[in-house]
Formats: C-alpha cells, sequence, structure tokens
C-alpha cells in the first residue's frame, strides 16, 4: 500500500524548497507550495484587507483580494504561508499596510514578512542573480525582480540585505518626507539621509511633477543634498530616483566603497 505523506511539519523556507527540489527561481510556485503545507488559495473580494488566513488543524485557507498586481499576490500568498508557519491557530487578516513593509514595532508581521522575502528570494539563488550585476541600479532592479517575480520595493529592500553593494543605500519619500530608508548591512550609521528632499536632487523634481520621467541612468551628485552633515560636502555620490506607485519616490544612492566603513 503506497504511503501518503503526512503534510510536512518542518515549514522553514529553506526545508520547503529543498524538499520540492525548487533550486531555480521560476520553480517557487507559491500556489503549489501553499497547497504542499495544506493550504488552499482563494481569491476573493475582500472588504477589511489584503490577505488573511483561517485554518483548522492541518488545513486552512490563504484569501487574497482579487485585483492586486501579480507580484503583490504572490508576496501577499508568501505572507500568509509566514503566519500559517509561526502563528498558526490564529485567523490573521492583514491589511494591505501590514504586509511587505517589515514594520519595525509589529513583530507579527515583520516575521511575516521575512518568511515571505525567505521564500520568494531564497538567499543562495538571490545572491547568484545579484552578483550578475556589479552595481545597484533600476536596470539591476528590474532584472532581478523579473527573475523572482517580485515587487520592485520587496527585492530591492532584499538586494540591499544581501550585503552584495556595501555602498548602497536606498530611501523613500512621499508628499509629507521621508518615509522609510535602508543601508547596507555594514554602512556605518553617521550616513543617515536628511529627513527633507533637497531641492537640487531629482527625486524632488520627481515628487512635485506629475509629467517627470524616471532617472534612466545614474548621475553624481554632492553628497550634501542627501546628508545634512557638514562634511557631507566633501564626497560625491550617484542618486537614481524612480517612482514606485503606492510607495512613492524611491532613490538609490551609491556612496564610494571607501566612504562607508
Ligand atoms: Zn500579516
Amino acid at each position: 500500500m503506497k504511503r501518503i505523506d503526512p503534510i510536512p511539519t518542518n515549514l522553514s523556507p529553506n526545508a520547503l524548497l529543498r524538499s520540492l527540489g525548487i533550486t531555480e527561481p521560476r520553480d517557487i510556485d507559491v500556489e503549489a507550495i501553499a497547497y504542499y503545507v495544506g493550504l488552499r488559495v482563494k481569491r476573493r473580494c475582500l472588504k477589511c484587507c489584503e490577505a488573511m488566513i483561517t485554518g483548522l488543524g492541518n488545513k486552512g485557507i490563504i484569501s487574497v483580494n482579487l485585483g492586486g498586481m501579480p507580484q503583490r499576490e504572490r508576496f501577499s500568498i508568501a505572507h500568509e504561508l509566514g503566519h500559517w508557519a509561526h502563528h498558526r491557530g490564529e485567523t490573521v487578516a492583514c491589511r494591505s499596510t501590514d504586509i511587505g513593509k517589515f514594520s519595525q514595532t509589529n513583530t507579527v508581521e515583520r516575521a511575516a514578512d521575512q518568511y515571505a522575502a525567505d521564500l520568494l528570494m531564497p538567499w543562495p539563488m538571490f545572491k547568484t542573480e545579484c552578483r550578475k550585476h556589479r552595481t545597484l541600479n533600476l536596470n539591476a532592479l528590474k532584472e532581478v525582480a523579473g527573475e523572482f517575480k517580485t515587487s520592485l520595493t520587496a527585492t530591492l529592500i532584499r538586494m540591499i540585505d544581501s550585503d552584495i553593494y556595501p555602498a548602497s543605500m536606498v530611501i523613500c519619500h512621499g508628499t509629507t518626507g521621508r518615509k522609510w530608508h535602508r543601508s547596507a548591512p555594514k554602512m556605518n550609521n553617521r550616513w543617515f539621509p536628511r529627513e527633507e528632499l533637497d531641492a537640487e536632487s531629482f527625486a524632488f523634481q520627481l515628487l512635485h511633477s506629475q509629467n517627470q520621467e524616471e532617472q534612466r541612468f545614474p548621475r553624481k551628485i554632492g553628497a550634501d543634498a542627501w546628508f545634512d552633515k557638514a562634511w557631507a560636502s566633501r564626497y560625491e555620490i550617484t542618486e537614481q530616483s524612480f517612482r514606485i506607485p503606492g510607495e512613492g519616490v524611491v532613490t538609490i544612492l551609491n556612496l564610494d566603497p571607501n566612504m562607508v566603513g
């Protein structure tokens, strides 16, 4: 008699990918992974949230809101898988502001986001892709995001965290000022970006004009445009800004590798 495999108990992203024999980004089928761990995915109109999970015992249902971008939907499903791994037995409903923001204050949501990033962009595969690009810029970002079918924001945060670009930083601005920023892991924290955008920066123009297109290439600018310190004027850095819908204006800064220690 053929033995029926029970639902796997080790739900760590690495263990799941290994037991499914997944070694290439294109094979990370998040719905198949959900099914493997006892979850069905349903798309429906959710009023209160972007995604939710309900479960009973070893079986459950992930619901995702209809009509989202495919990359966003993938991340939401993977985020709910994170709740399934970490917060089993609870019904969790996640608003769009809970998913993919790597909240500093909400540890439950941050754990689910981290799980999603680890599942969709596993480090060995992800670093292999990153190493194909010598510098972090919009082109590199688009290519890596395309490979993993992940959003620009989630991919960019992962690229910064990868430690492959030790002199890179990303900053997101909305009309009310700086929303978030992230630096390469070992960057000295004296490189802390200013709150408001400098009128000299391309990001400023992008934020305040509807027609302005993204910057197709990085350009050089004095570091004092981004860092409110007297010594910053001695350095030159590169900036590249673009819009991410729902996020705001995002800028990738590249410092001189000799400056960051
Ligand atoms: Zn959540």
